[in-house]
Parts: C-alpha cells; sequence; structure tokens
C-alpha cells in the first residue's frame, strides 16, 4: 500500500501516523519527493482501513498496490538506482561494459583478456571460478584459485571484477570481489539470496531459463528485503521452443524492467544468443533498447576455451562491438558516464 502525503503536510502529523503504522506492525519505505512525500508499507495491507487513512488531513490520496514487490517497485523509488563500482557506475544513464571469458581458466588468459577489454572500454572484467555446468563430468572451474587469479588480473588491470557465487559456504572467498553474480539456476535459490540480502555487495541476479519478469523482481526483493538495495538486473535469454538459438532474447524485458523498477538492467548477449556472430548486433539492439550495460564473454583463444567457446568474442571483436555501441550511446561518451 502506498500513502501520497499531501504537499506542505503537518510534520508532527505525518510522524503520528508513521508512529501508529509502526505500532500497527508495517515497515515503512518512505520517499521525500520535491511537491509530495510518499510512505509505502511493507506488511500485510489487507486489514488495514483504506477510508479510515484517506480520511487524515495529512493524506492526499491511498492506492493498494497490486506487485507483491516493494523495494524494487519504480513506484516508491521514482529515480533510478545508481550503484558504483569502483570508479564506474551504472544506472541513471551511466552504462556499464562488463566482458571477460566464461571461465577463469589461467593467469595468463584471464590477465591477458582484462588488460585487453579494458583498453577497448571495459570497465569490470568477469571470469567464472565456480561454473554451473548441465554435466558434472564438464570443466566445473578453479574455485578459490580462480577467485585468487580473478584478484591477479584486477590488480595487473585495475579494473573491478565480476564472479558467480553458487554456495553461501563460499561467501568468505568473495571478501575483494567487487559484485556478486547470481546465476540464472540460482534466480530463486531463495536462501541465498537471503543470506546475500545480509551483505552490502552489489549483486548482479540473473534471470532463471523459465523465470518471469515478476519472478526476477520478487528475487531482487529477497534480497532488498534484507537491507542490500545495490542489485543490478540482468536479461540473459529464456527458454523458448525456438532452438535456433541457445536462448531467446527477451529484449523487451529491458523497458518492462525500466518501467516497473528503479534498479539498473543489464542485458547479455552470450548467453542470451550462445552463438558468437549474434552478439554483436544483439548488444546493440539492447543498448538500443536503453539496457544501463552489458556483459559480453571474451576469450583470447575461443577454440580451446573450457567453457563457452562458441559464444565468445575474439579481443579485436570486443574492440569493434565497444566501437559500435559508442555510435549509440553518444551521449553517454559525451557526458563521461560510460
Ligand atoms: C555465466 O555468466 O557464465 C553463466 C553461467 O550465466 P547464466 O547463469 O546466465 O547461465
Ligand atoms: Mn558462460
Amino acid at each position: 500500500m502506498i500513502i501520497l502525503l499531501k504537499q506542505n503536510a503537518n510534520q508532527k502529523q505525518v510522524d503520528n501516523l508513521k508512529s501508529w503504522l509502526e505500532g500497527s506492525g508495517y515497515s515503512l519505505h518512505e520517499s521525500v519527493g520535491s511537491s509530495h512525500s510518499i510512505i509505502g508499507l511493507i506488511g500485510d495491507t489487507s486489514r488495514l482501513d483504506i477510508d479510515l487513512i484517506s480520511s487524515l488531513d495529512v493524506v492526499e490520496a491511498v492506492r493498494r498496490i497490486q506487485e507483491p514487490y516493494k523495494s524494487a517497485n519504480r513506484k516508491f523509488h521514482e529515480d533510478d538506482t545508481v550503484i558504483s563500482v569502483g570508479d564506474a557506475k551504472i544506472g541513471g544513464g551511466n552504462f556499464m561494459m562488463i566482458a571477460g571469458p566464461c571461465s577463469v581458466e589461467t593467469e595468463e588468459q584471464i590477465t591477458c583478456v582484462a588488460k585487453s577489454v579494458k583498453a577497448s572500454g571495459a570497465n569490470m572484467l568477469r571470469g567464472g571460478a565456480f561454473k554451473p555446468r548441465t554435466s558434472p563430468y564438464a570443466f566445473q572451474g578453479l574455485h578459490g584459485k580462480g577467485i585468487d587469479l580473478l584478484l591477479e588480473a584486477k590488480k595487473q588491470s585495475g579494473l573491478p571484477i565480476i564472479t558467480e557465487i553458487m554456495d553461501i559456504n563460499h561467501l568468505p572467498l568473495f571478501e575483494h570481489v567487487d559484485v556478486i553474480q547470481v546465476g540464472a539456476r540460482n534466480m530463486q535459490n531463495f536462501e541465498l539470496l537471503k543470506e546475500l540480502g545480509q551483505t552490502r555487495k552489489p549483486i548482479l541476479l540473473k534471470r532463471g531459463l523459465a523465470n518471469t519478469i515478476e519472478e526476477l523482481l520478487m528475487s531482487a526483493e529477497y534480497i532488498m528485503a534484507g537491507g542490500n538495495e545495490n542489485i543490478i538486473l540482468c536479461e540473459r535469454g529464456i527458454r523458448t521452443f525456438e532452438t535456433a538459438t541457445r536462448n531467446t532474447m527477451d529484449l523487451s524485458a529491458v523497458p518492462v524492467l525500466h518501467k516497473l523498477s528503479h534498479l539498473p538492467v543489464v542485458v547479455d548477449p552470450s548467453h542470451g544468443t550462445g552463438i558468437r556472430d549474434l552478439v554483436k548486433p544483439m548488444a546493440l539492439a539492447a543498448a538500443a533498447a536503453g539496457a544501463d550495460g552489458l556483459i559480453v564473454e571474451v576469450h583470447n583463444d575461443p577454440v580451446h576455451a573450457l567453457c563457452d567457446g562458441k559464444q565468445s568474442l575474439t579481443p579485436e571483436q570486443f574492440e569493434d562491438l565497444c566501437i559500435a555501441i559508442r555510435d549509440i550511446l553518444p551521449h553517454c561518451i559525451r557526458e563521461g558516464k560510460w
């Protein structure tokens, strides 16, 4: 439920209303705007008397909201959330380019890719250390050693790093990781989400293979309910009947998410298509659709990659992609927002 306060509402009466609501067991989320302020009620409001609240002097309007997510909802938080990672920012017109291999393999591989993607325009390095593979016999990642190598690449390149968590017991290994990724397969691992809500690290939350946009926002809500509001949403393609691509990239998710939520949205055209030649056109389309960033797989030797080589760009192809993206986002370049 949302309570819209009158312009210049009497502060004492507003405080009385707030303490009454808190005393009735609701958590309040207040958003102070330049003309009107809003109080969002978190909790089961089904038994609250709307007419009674509407009749108060300081109240302009009361509305029950349909969406079950509150913290992630743009109705409570009109302005875009901007998340800072090192020197880079994402959201509110700031564009973030995340690039790197699917998996961290060797020191040479990850540092070489880090330096080259940075030179092309990346502002964060990706690389999986814990890999969710369909087959238990496939390469599972280097685990702690992989994170150590990412930290070395961070030191050598100056790029912040993002890597995927699969088990909350591994959290201590992520102490110096800048952004924690929750992969598509764990989007509804609610216990993991709750624990990440207790951290204050930015979380990149990927949409599940067969999850709706509302379910993605509910998962973001799980993390935010714990107090961690630094969530980056990621569209990475969904399962459909189509077999020509690895997944079907739901690009309409970008404007839909922007409408429903204030959280930044990145697009992953690598997993979204699974095919190297399709990464550039879909990345350009995502930028044109208003994505706040991209996460792209880049490998120095895709043919011999231990994971997802088929969808990985070479460093040269990534350079070409960055040049093309700059043409779509001249305002970001002009304003120093990428
Ligand atoms: C990845 O980013 O390497 C990955 C496994 O992604 P997803 O969870 O989207 O499949
Ligand atoms: Mn991958």
